[in-house]
């Protein structure tokens, strides 16, 4: 015999973006299930890094604030960084910002992927409206009129008002609700490592503008340790991923112009193909997608999971705003409320990025001296700089 079990809400992903919903909604009037398919975080030794890192905005920040896991999250160990600087490798332009010019502490933080995902998904469990299914995974999913219901891989059917996607990039729920994605193939793929340099880091986010792609440093709690996004094309990253530690840091050292002098050790790398995918639609009747199984982006700008962020923060308000009023969490008229507030929002900063890509992993005079002219004016020109800093920090 199966066990059926009925909520309002069933999330389906307790990663970063599944876990904040799950926590937004919190202490609500709502019942939640939060399935997550991978085991949870486990303690690690303090001396350790995780490879994965967020640039994360200050909009993020007080979100997390509000769900009560700043705390915990600094308490694990957070980086803010005050300046940053962007450089072109070929040519002159730069820009710097500088947090001091806009009288704010710092222009976001750097934070472990696990510290994030440990606080939230910790948090999601301290809610008596919250049941965890972790690690589960779905096996089926139907939509109906009255509603969505998701069969576990353990015959548990969980039948709800709303399923919510926030399970990635290549989503399943997204692909069983026959939504389709729009691609776009950025052709690169980023090496991700954490490197010590002889010199510190100075509490700035550095990135060097390549021909083959955007080379990101950016500073962790060790001022002399940075976690490096290097995207660049597949075969190239493919190559990099294969060299021995010395060679490896000897060309790591080269593409960032020695900025911060040698690198004096890198840990282990690995390789993430970026693709560009935006969802045609968030919502249908009864289910929404949130986070990267709503859309992908480049991680040029640091920006994807605080999309993710908007996305959970955006839900939530939108159904507890329904609840209030009592209309029906799951109606395609309250899900397209969500979905007008963030598709517009998210397909700008996908335009952005893919105009970004092009304007600077590409070596045609015209565009080298456009886009050197432009770091150069944009850093010249204050209330540009600061509507970027605003944007930012947002
Ligand atoms: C190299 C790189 C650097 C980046 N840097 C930044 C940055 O600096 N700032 C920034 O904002 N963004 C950055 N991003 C983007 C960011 O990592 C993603 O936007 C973010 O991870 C998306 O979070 P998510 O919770 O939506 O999805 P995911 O992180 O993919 O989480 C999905 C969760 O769902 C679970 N899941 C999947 N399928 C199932 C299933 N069938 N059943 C149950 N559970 C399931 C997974 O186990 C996982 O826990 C970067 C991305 C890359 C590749």
């Amino acid at each position: 015999m199966s066990t059926q079990k009925h909520y309002d809400i069933v999330i389906v992903g307790g990663g970063m973006v599944g876990s904040a919903l799950a926590c937004a909604l919190g202490d609500s009037d709502l019942t939640i299930a939060l399935i997550e398919g991978r085991e949870p975080v486990t303690p690690w030794p303090e001396d350790s890094m995780d490879l994965r890192v967020s640039a994360i905005s200050r909009g993020s920040q007080n979100f997390f604030a509000r769900l009560g896991v700043w705390q915990a999250m600094c308490d694990m160990r957070v980086s803010p960084f005050t300046e940053m600087h962007v450089w072109d490798a070929a040519g002159t332009g730069s820009i710097h910002f500088d947090s001091a010019e806009i009288g704010e502490p710092n222009l976001g933080h750097i934070i472990e992927n696990r510290v994030i995902t440990k606080a939230l998904f910790t948090r999601a469990g301290d809610f008596h409206n919250i049941d965890i299914f972790c690690p589960s995974t779905p096996g089926r999913l139907q939509l109906d009129n009255h509603g969505a219901q998701l069969e576990l891989a353990d015959g548990t059917i969980l039948r709800s008002e709303l399923l919510v996607g926030a399970d990635g990039g290549r989503s399943w729920v997204r692909e069983q609700a026959n939504i389709g994605v729009k691609l776009s193939d950025y052709r690169h793929t980023a090496v991700v490592a954490n490197v010590t340099t002889e010199l510190p880091h100075q509490h700035t986010a550095w990135q060097r503008f390549l021909p083959t792609g955007p080379l990101a440093l950016l500073p962790m709690s060790d001022p002399h340790i940075c976690s490096i996004v290097w995207s660049t094309s597949d075969d190239e990253a493919v190559r990099q991923c294969e060299l021995d530690e010395t060679a490896f840091n000897t060309e790591l050292e080269k593409a960032f112009e020695k900025k911060l002098g040698a690198v004096v050790h890198s840990g282990p790398r690995a390789r993430f193909p970026i693709k560009g995918r935006h969802a045609t639609h968030y919502v249908k009747p009864h289910l929404a997608l949130i986070g990267d199984a709503a859309h992908t982006i480049h991680p040029l700008a640091g920006q994807g999971v605080n999309l993710g962020f908007a996305d959970a923060r955006c839900l939530a308000e939108t159904l507890l705003a329904a609840l209030a009023a009592q209309q029906p969490i799951g109606s395609f008229k309250t899900l397209r409320r969500y979905e007008r507030a963030r598709r517009g929002e998210n397909l700008l900063m996908l335009e952005a990025m893919g105009l970004f890509k092009q304007l600077f992993s590409n070596n045609l005079p015209g565009l080298c001296v456009l886009r050197n002219t432009g770091l150069a004016l944009t850093d010249r020109l204050s209330p540009i700089k600061r509507l970027f800093m605003d944007k930012a920090l947002n």
